[in-house]
């Protein structure tokens, strides 16, 4: 997996550091990870130019020591070396001994971890789906309390240009729908007073106006650039509008995944598929009575607690790692529980921000580490 791809002498572009992280922030907004976690910039600063960029698992000092030997200014990881506060700098530990040489070396370290699971489109577990041809159809347990509801009224002439301000701000996505929206007409009132600038009518006279009210829902970390294309496009200079926190569940953000196979498959055949798809030396799986696999729960990384999720959702097969010994029985011989090592689930992963990077910036070095990071030996 250890691959040296994106470097060639043509790619030579270097980049502002925040462009970079704009482009994966895109993909994964820094605001959908876990309270625990440390997503984001965490040695450098946001205006330093990149030249290339080092992919990573983990961030080591080894990792560093590669970056600094192949050139790259810049290590991205998907896990950060950094999760809590350091009081000391004295090169006891390897998290701290990481920091030094990258602040050393002027070598930035951004992180882009729980955010890249929570999304649905190219987090990584969307990423396994692929290499086990598998096709992805819902999280399988969503965040709750993502969903935001906003409601405009505008003068009817002003309608099309504000909703489709808003939805180019990326609101109105509604599963496999865009521009998803719902508008009535009715007479809007006001009178302006003393200091205000009306866009129709005068101070001091009620106005009765012809106008139309737009409702839409978008996740809450669109909330700053929808509602800054709202007022841009909006003609009045005091916009009426509502915001509303909703209940209701996104389906393509939170953890883990529910896939399908195009054809069921046998179990022996099932495992065959899965050791060669994610290139596995071995994995832990438990007794199942399934005979078929059509139905499978994806998990990258830590998944454990999602295994009676998994269940309740009548998944055949659920893929995920760092499972406990006791909560290998409750997949209750009801379900194949795989545990393919945390690691390995999670390899692929940086294959994800060469395609976001590659996509953007076709001529910016991205370059996959050859520092084998995993902790985890296997005796044989
Ligand atoms: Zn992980």
């Amino acid at each position: 997996m250890q691959i040296c791809v994106n470097f060639t002498e043509k790619l030579t572009m270097s980049l502002e550091l925040a462009e970079i992280m704009q482009a994966i922030e895109e993909v994964a907004p820094i605001s959908l990870q876990e309270n625990y976690d440390n997503s984001g910039l965490i040695v450098g600063n946001s205006k330093m130019q990149i030249s290339s960029a080092l992919l990573s698992l983990d961030c080591t000092p080894e990792v560093v020591l590669e970056a600094i030997d192949k050139g790259c200014n810049l290590v991205i990881s998907h896990h950060p070396i950094v999760f809590s506060g350091l009081k000391r700098f004295n090169g006891n530990t390897y998290v701290d001994r990481a920091i030094q040489l990258a602040i050393k070396h002027d070598v930035a370290l951004y992180a882009c971890h729980t955010n890249l699971d929570s999304v649905l489109h190219q987090g990584v577990n969307h990423k396994i789906a692929s290499r086990l041809a598998l096709i992805p159809q819902r999280v399988l347990s969503p965040q709750k309390n993502t969903l935001l509801k906003l409601s405009v009224t505008v003068p009817t002439e002003y309608k099309m240009a504000v909703e489709n301000a808003i939805f180019k701000a990326g609101a109105g996505q509604i599963g496999n729908y865009k521009d998803c929206g719902f508008s009535w007409s009715g007479v809007g009132s006001y009178t302006p007073q003393t200091g205000a600038n009306p866009f129709e009518g005068s101070v001091d006279e009620p106005s009765r106006v012809e106008e139309q009210k737009f409702e839409v829902v978008f996740p809450f970390y669109l909330k700053r650039q929808v509602l800054d294309a709202m007022f841009y496009a909006h003609p009045y200079e005091e916009v009426a509008y509502e915001l509303v926190a909703l209940e209701n569940e996104v389906l393509s953000v939170g953890s883990g995944l529910i896939c399908q196979f195009r054809e069921p498959m046998s179990q022996p055949e099932f495992l065959a598929h899965l050791k060669k798809s994610m290139d596995l030396e071995t994995f832990k799986y438990t007794r199942s009575d399934k005979i078929t696999i059509h139905r499978v729960a994806i998990c990258g990384g830590s998944g454990a607690f999602l295994i009676s999720k998994a269940k309740q959702e009548k998944c055949d097969a659920y893929i995920t790692s760092d499972v406990k010994y006791h909560e290998y029985f409750d997949a209750e011989n009801d379900m194949l529980l795989c545990d393919i090592g945390h690691f390995e689930s999670e390899k692929y992963t940086v294959s994800i921000f060469a395609e976001i990077l590659s996509k953007k910036f076709p001529n910016f070095a991205t370059i996959f580490a050859h520092t084998n990071t995993n902790p985890v030996q296997y005796y044989k």
